[in-house]
């Protein structure tokens, strides 16, 4: 288990926004969970409507396992997938302040705005 503040530390280090960028280069800023509902619905012949219809560009990295429960998992690339702000707040059940936690947007470098 980590607390707040380790997390908080974890999202603020060089490792983590170097993996960051890593992931999100890998899944070519992809949203990841777009990416599964397409597939779903191509298979299971569900129609999908509006902005449903389209993977959205990839902002954030997500951990499938949480940081907190598994800490080991922090750096996995088998544990990190791209994901939409949308995606993101639905996975997170729309709680914006764990968003804010998990990825410290207001003191996110300059150099790193390039990659959103
Ligand atoms: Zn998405
Ligand atoms: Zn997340």
């Amino acid at each position: 288990m980590l607390t707040e503040k380790e997390a908080k530390k974890f999202y603020n280090s060089a490792d983590w926004k170097r993996k960051r960028a890593f992931i999100l280069a890998r899944d070519n800023f992809e949203c990841q969970e777009c990416r599964n509902r397409l597939l779903r619905a191509a298979e299971t012949g569900e129609i999908l409507i509006g902005k449903d219809r389209y993977i959205h560009y990839a902002q954030q990295v997500h951990h499938i396992k949480e940081l907190k429960d598994y800490p080991e998992l922090a750096l996995d690339d088998n544990n990190l997938e791209s994901v939409c702000i949308s995606c993101h707040n639905r996975i997170h059940g729309r709680d914006p302040d764990s968003i804010k936690a998990e990825h410290a947007e207001a003191k996110r470098p300059k150099q790193w705005q390039e990659f959103w």
